[in-house]
């Protein structure tokens, strides 16, 4: 192995002092002998997992990484990803990383993890962490607890300027995804919630057709850090008219597009873009709906994964035409996840199935999730 490959197994060696123990209760895959776990071997049953991990440190800098893995035939894997160790020597405050297991674990105590393993045959997904708020501390064993299996999203609908007749519909429909998946939902139209403690125990929250400005100075302040920090946002419909003087809530929405203007709802055609996403991979390559359709302030393809696009000759965009036209899409915002459709303007959009799958396309993909 090369200097730097060994450097990046030690480091992975001090996470799996951590994961190893909770790592066998995922199922072996078939026909791999066991795993011999060794000073430089983590046995995560021949390389069927893929391990993300991602981190802040006490000065609030943030960095993600992925540890690809190489399998041997006996099931054990080594991670090779220097780019990774690279990164990784982002949250040392400055200070090479160049030591053994004791100086990585020393780095330990200056960040917080969130380590992501997902099973890419069943695409089960374990998270382990330390506890929010709570740095690793030096051979702390139990700063990375199993994450629960279910999760908490919060479905917030203040509006301020339009209000959609569908927020009941929209609500019902995420509360019945939620049941049938294993995750809570709460619903508030009260920004209190926008601090950092009440945001913390949310893995998404989503704007189910909010408008208007909705946030205070210090709700936008604890928003933002929550999503920069990890939190995911879903935003639906006119989630894109919402806080319009905001700056970040134009990046977190995707390159400033705003709505900014539609014509009659009409039944067009949208094409899908990235036929791979949870939240698009169901819809064939191209289908037709009916909607209010936004035209956007800004085209934000250049800011984000475009998922559906619409084809503006299938219908009459009016005056704001955009020519190429995303109409949903996502992208990652510091450590966090954001997530927009456009859709969602009708109530009989909320009983549509295959509306509800994408909407819980979003939501998983946005939580973090498979
Ligand atoms: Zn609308």
């Amino acid at each position: 192995m090369r200097g730097r490959d060994r450097l990046f197994s030690v480091f992975l060696v001090a996470l799996a002092f951590a994961v190893g123990a909770r790592a066998e209760d995922l199922q072996p895959l078939p026909g791999k002998a066991a795993c011999v776990a060794g000073p430089t071997a983590l046995c995560l049953n021949g390389g069927r997992f893929r391990v993300e991990i991602a981190w802040k440190d006490f000065d609030g800098r943030t960095g993600a990484g992925r540890a690809s893995a190489l399998t041997d035939d006996t099931g054990t894997f080594w991670f090779f990803d220097p780019a990774n160790l690279e990164v990784t020597t982002k949250v040392l405050d400055g200070r090479a990383v160049n030591g053994n297991w004791w100086f990585f674990f020393g780095a330990l105590t200056n960040v917080e993890y969130r380590i992501t393993l997902t099973d890419t045959v069943t695409g089960a997904r374990k998270i382990y962490r330390n506890p929010a708020g709570r740095f690793a501390s030096q051979g702390d064993t139990e700063a990375f607890p199993a994450a629960a299996e279910s999760f908490r999203v919060l479905v917030f609908t203040r509006t301020t300027g339009f209000r959609h007749d569908s927020i009941p519909d929209g609500i019902s429909l995420i509360q019945t995804l939620g049941a049938a998946n294993g995750f809570s939902v709460d619903t508030s139209e009260d920004t209190a919630v926008f601090t950092p403690q009440a945001l913390s125990a949310y893995r998404a929250v989503i704007f189910l057709n909010t408008s208007g400005e909705v946030l205070n100075g210090g709700e936008q302040a604890a928003f933002e850090a929550y999503i920069r920090q990890g939190g995911g946002w879903v935003g639906i419909h006119s989630a894109a008219d919402t806080e319009h003087v905001w700056p970040f809530y134009g990046d977190l929405l995707g390159g400033g597009a705003w709505f900014v203007s539609h014509p009659p709802i009409q039944t067009a055609t949208l094409r899908v873009e990235d036929g791979t996403h949870p939240s698009t991979r169901h819809y064939p390559a191209r289908f037709s709906f009916t909607d209010e359709w936004y035209n956007f302030q800004t085209n934000p393809r250049n800011a984000v994964d475009v998922l559906l696009a619409i084809d503006e000759t299938s219908y009459s965009p009016g005056s704001g035409a955009m020519g190429d036209h995303p109409i949903a899409w996502c992208h990652r915002i510091g450590l966090g996840r954001a997530w927009y459709t456009a859709l969602g303007h009708r109530s009989e959009t909320y009983a549509e199935a295959a509306y509800a799958q994408h909407i819980l396309g979003g939501i998983l993909w946005a939580a973090g999730q498979p």
